[in-house]
Order: C-alpha cells, then sequence, then structure tokens
C-alpha cells in the first residue's frame, strides 16, 4: 500500500478511537481555559507527553492511551502541538468568549495593592506557581470529579473581572454560595501539596490528585489539613470562609492541568454551572 494510504487509514482510525472514547465524548472541550483530548494509540508503556515544556496527564482508555491537556486562557484559537514520545501532534483549539463580571470592593488596597502588598503577592504567586507545577506519577483515583461543596454558582469560569472599574486576571476557577463553615471536600483523591494564607485567596489548600490534576480551594475560614496529608476522595479540607479578597463567603475552586487554569465545570459529570 502506498506510504500516503496508509497513513490515511491511521488517521481514519485514530479519528474513530476518538470518537468512541468515553472520556473524550466527555471531557474534549478544546477551548482557551477548556481541555483537549489526544490519542496517544496503544503502545504497551504509556507514551511520555508533554504541552508547552510541560508534562501531561496520560490516562488508559480500554486500549488506548490519552493525553488530558489543560489549555490556557491565554491561548489563541488555532492549531496547538503537544510532543508525544518524539512525535509532533496537532490539535485544534476553537474560539469562546467569556462573559465580564463588575465588582465593587471597599477595601481599595485589594484592586490596587501598596508597593508592600505587591512584594508579599509576587512571593506567593511564585510559590503557587510551583504547586501548580509540581508532577507526581499517581494515576488520578477519578478524572469526572465531584463538586467541592453542594450549592449554586455565584461566578463562572473565565468571566472577565472588573474591580472598582479596573480589569484584573479574569476568573480562574467556579464559585460556589455556600454558606461559611461549610465543609469542603476534594473532589478526587489526592496529597496535600500546599497550604498558605495569601493576600487574594485568603486561607488555601492545594490537593495534587495526580500527574499535574490539582485543585486548589481558597477563601477557606478554617484549613483542616496538613501539608503531605493523604486524602481519600470526598475527604475534608477545610470549612469555607471570605478569607483575602471576597465580597462574602464562598468557596472558590480551581482545577488545573499540565499549570493551566481550566474550567472545573467540564470534569463535573452532568453538572450544568
Ligand atoms: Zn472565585
Amino acid at each position: 500500500m502506498p506510504r500516503f494510504l496508509s497513513s490515511l487509514l491511521l488517521l481514519c482510525l485514530t479519528f474513530n478511537a476518538h470518537a468512541d472514547s468515553y472520556i473524550t465524548r466527555l471531557l474534549n472541550k478544546p477551548v482557551p481555559g477548556g481541555v483537549a483530548v489526544i490519542d496517544l494509540g496503544s503502545t504497551t508503556q504509556a507514551p511520555k507527553a508533554s504541552y508547552q515544556g510541560k508534562p501531561l496527564l496520560v490516562v488508559k482508555e480500554q486500549n488506548n492511551w490519552l493525553a488530558i491537556v489543560g489549555i490556557p486562557l491565554t491561548v489563541k484559537p488555532g492549531t496547538q502541538q503537544i510532543n508525544a514520545g518524539g512525535r509532533t501532534l496537532n490539535f485544534n483549539v476553537g474560539s469562546k468568549k467569556y462573559p465580564e463580571q463588575h465588582i465593587t470592593l471597599k477595601n481599595k488596597r485589594q484592586v490596587n495593592p501598596d508597593p508592600a502588598d505587591l512584594k508579599r503577592i509576587e512571593a506567593e504567586l511564585a510559590e503557587q506557581v510551583r504547586a501548580y507545577r509540581s508532577f507526581s506519577p499517581n494515576i488520578p483515583s477519578n478524572l469526572l470529579l465531584d463538586k467541592p461543596v453542594s450549592g449554586p454558582l455565584s461566578s463562572k469560569f473565565g468571566v472577565r473581572r472588573f474591580f472598582n472599574g479596573e480589569e484584573r486576571n479574569p476568573h480562574a476557577g467556579l464559585d460556589f454560595a455556600v454558606p461559611a463553615g461549610t465543609p469542603i471536600k476534594t473532589p478526587a483523591a489526592g496529597k496535600v501539596i500546599l497550604i498558605g494564607n495569601y493576600f487574594f485567596n485568603g486561607n488555601t489548600v492545594f490537593v495534587d490528585h495526580g500527574q499535574g490534576f490539582i485543585s486548589m480551594f481558597c477563601h477557606m475560614s478554617k484549613i483542616d489539613v496538613k501539608v503531605g496529608q493523604q486524602l481519600a476522595r470526598g475527604g475534608v479540607v477545610g470549612k469555607v470562609g471570605s478569607t483575602g479578597r471576597a465580597t462574602g463567603p464562598h468557596m472558590h475552586w480551581n482545577v488545573s492541568l499540565n499549570d493551566a487554569r481550566v474550567d472545573p465545570a467540564i470534569f463535573i459529570g452532568a453538572f450544568q454551572p
């Protein structure tokens, strides 16, 4: 068979495997702030895969390996590439328009921090980015995540936020409107890799679910875990509060893959935010 025909056939097979995959159907939302599920074939060993130089979560479904790629909000629509076992694989990122939200804060320092605050914020950001970039070899207990609290959403992911009229970073997670003191449960098993009390995020816990799949919970009134602690799915990390830059008690939850903050709603089975 001519080579171009066999590669065409291979492409079709790959495409079919994609179309049939349960994980692909549920999680493949290739937009900025979304997730791309990429078929890596059926080698014996899991292929090592990376995107933008960062290692990727690779899981097996039936006989196929799949890379679950987090797409940063800053990525422009168009062709993107991952590296998998020495091969370059293309995927396409579509466009998505996120809405705007206008928030008024009485504490002006939380909009325009003073120089001492900025120094603190910079150090805290570096610490949190290090946590997001950590990569452990374990396989996540579940890819479809549980809601950490049950309650309505007060803010969706990706919303462009204006504080007192000034645009700041887009909303990198989901906000749930729940009363102070509500227990926050980890949406998958994991290890506590960082806790802190941060200028913007307040009392914060990072849970590593495995292979760069990481949750962050913030604005907590109380932290109930220690760094290094292993949590079973549903284990309590702490209580809802309003510490840091918050207008009232709520639970803010980030989900990160390969150091890209993505929409947590994608991972919550039948949940419609
Ligand atoms: Zn939030």
